[in-house]
């Protein structure tokens, strides 16, 4: 597993933590699952709901096993669903369409529950930032809220 660059992790205040990461290569899967967990036990919050969300329009967050071929396997979906190579409008301003619109089917955000101080996963469930256009410089932001 590659590791993570962690450019910075700090908290704006109690319940929000902004993590700067650097992705290495243009379409990857990053596992923030233990920054995330890591993030919800600062806060000391043992009840609630976790809020994992990207401000980038060709990067998403998903929740998905961390195996190394159904990594490959999903990859292998993006340029099946979206071809790179394929003539997009955006393209005439800005040549990465494909990776916006992949993120349009992925999404910015994942939602977990909170409970006795813990996020609740499935024993196989990680949470991933996807990088849809790097690398680049990209944030998460981890928000949790009490209940
Ligand atoms: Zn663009």
């Amino acid at each position: 597993m590659k590791k993570l660059i962690i450019l910075s992790n700090s908290f704006i205040n109690k319940r929000v933590r902004i993590m700067d990461i650097q992705t290495k290569t243009q379409t990857e899967l990053i596992d923030i699952t233990d920054s995330v967990r890591a993030a919800v036990k600062e806060t000391g919050i043992t009840d609630g709901i976790c809020v994992i969300s990207t401000r980038h329009s060709t990067g998403s967050i998903i929740i998905n096993e961390n195996e190394s071929g159904l990594k490959k396997d999903i990859l292998g979906m993006f340029e099946n669903l979206v071809p790179e190579n394929k003539s997009y409008a955006h393209n005439q301003i800005d040549n990465n369409a494909h990776a916006h619109l992949r993120a349009v089917l992925l999404g910015m955000s994942e939602t977990v529950p909170v409970e006795d101080g813990h996020i609740v996963l499935g024993t196989w469930q990680r949470i991933f930032f996807v990088e849809l256009d790097g690398p680049r410089r990209r944030s998460v932001n981890i928000k949790i809220v009490e209940s």
